[in-house]
């Protein structure tokens, strides 16, 4: 389904990065210290830490190979964070966001590889705005298929995630599987109950349309009926052409649009400099791949209430 038409033609995608697997052969003896006494758990980043701190609770150790505030998609491995992949129980990941993390698990011999994106369905948002990479450094394979990887900002496919991740928990470590089954259903019932907000909050707004810097909120404006136009191909720090803003000015006037909106990992100047010249307003919608102080909220749930908001005023909500 078309949720993004596409703005701004994209040329940004040849600033291929090449990609650093050169760390992967170094330093597997310089190993970490030998398990918690817990189920250790590492996530490739906040979302996914996030489903196995609530899920595992008082049982698991996590610890997130993207500190918070990093970019997740730049997210280079250390051989220090393949030693600790080594001696943990297990990983869960997001296939294709981040290919650097992709390369150290497939070569890792941990004996439970949790994958998310294999929990839910994906789709092809990428083909229409020329590539979330895009806005990301182009860096090849993050959506290799064309698949949009950012399945956690819509509650429903993280609810099937996060049900997915408490069936591999009761398995491999099966002694706490009672605690990780409530525990899965506990958050479960959270994401429904949040997903219940999103669709009242946003059943009847002036306008279904959103302008944001980042390519990564296709799957929630699926779910909620919206169009999410992506100023896709535009590098954080440079300025947009007279040219794409006319076109930004032209599509905003059109649908009604108030807002640009930005991240709070990436610079706002793109975001501020095309408001500025189309006469329209910024804030803030968060895509949740770290929390920082600059963060809207402490944690997924208060993050996402704070776009909803954001998203409710931007569109008009009635
Ligand atoms: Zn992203």
């Amino acid at each position: 389904m078309n949720v993004r038409r596409r703005l701004i033609p994209v040329t940004a995608l040849t600033a291929v990065t090449a990609l650093g697997i050169g760390t992967l052969s170094a330093c597997s003896s310089d190993t970490a210290a030998a398990g918690t006494g817990k189920f250790d758990v590492v996530a490739s980043f906040y979302p996914m830490a996030f489903l196995a701190d609530r899920i595992g609770g008082n049982h698991v150790h996590v610890t997130s190979l993207t500190s918070p505030g990093q970019e997740p998609h730049d997210l280079e491995i250390s051989p220090k964070q393949i030693a600790l992949l080594q001696d943990s129980d297990a990983v869960l990941y997001l296939k294709n966001l981040q290919p650097s993390v992709d390369d150290a698990v497939a070569q890792s011999p941990v004996r439970t590889k949790i994958d998310a994106a294999s929990l839910t369905t994906l789709e092809e948002h990428g083909n229409e705005v020329g590539g979330h990479a895009a806005a990301h450094d182009s860096h090849p394979g993050e959506e290799s298929g064309g698949k949009d990887p950012h399945i956690w900002l819509d509650p429903v496919r993280y609810a099937q995630v996060a049900e997915g991740v408490g069936k591999a928990f009761e398995k491999a470590d099966p002694g706490h599987a009672a605690d990780y089954k409530k525990n899965t259903a506990a958050l479960v019932k959270q994401l429904n109950e949040l997903n219940t907000q999103f669709e009242q909050g946003l059943a009847d707004t002036r306008t279904k349309v959103f302008i944001t810097t980042h390519a990564a909120f296709g799957y929630l404006a699926e779910r909620y009926g919206l169009t999410e136009e992506a100023i896709n191909g535009l590098d954080p720090e440079s300025e947009p052409s007279a040219a794409r803003v006319k076109d930004l000015e032209k599509m905003a006037r059109a649908d009604g649009v108030s807002t640009v909106f930005y991240e709070t990992l990436v610079s706002d100047k793109t975001a501020k400099t095309i408001a500025g010249d189309a006469g329209l307003r910024t804030d803030v919608l968060d895509p949740i791949e770290g929390i920082t102080d600059r963060s809207r909220g402490k944690d997924y749930f208060s993050v996402q209430e704070a776009n909803l908001k954001a998203l409710r005023q931007a569109l008009g909500a009635k």
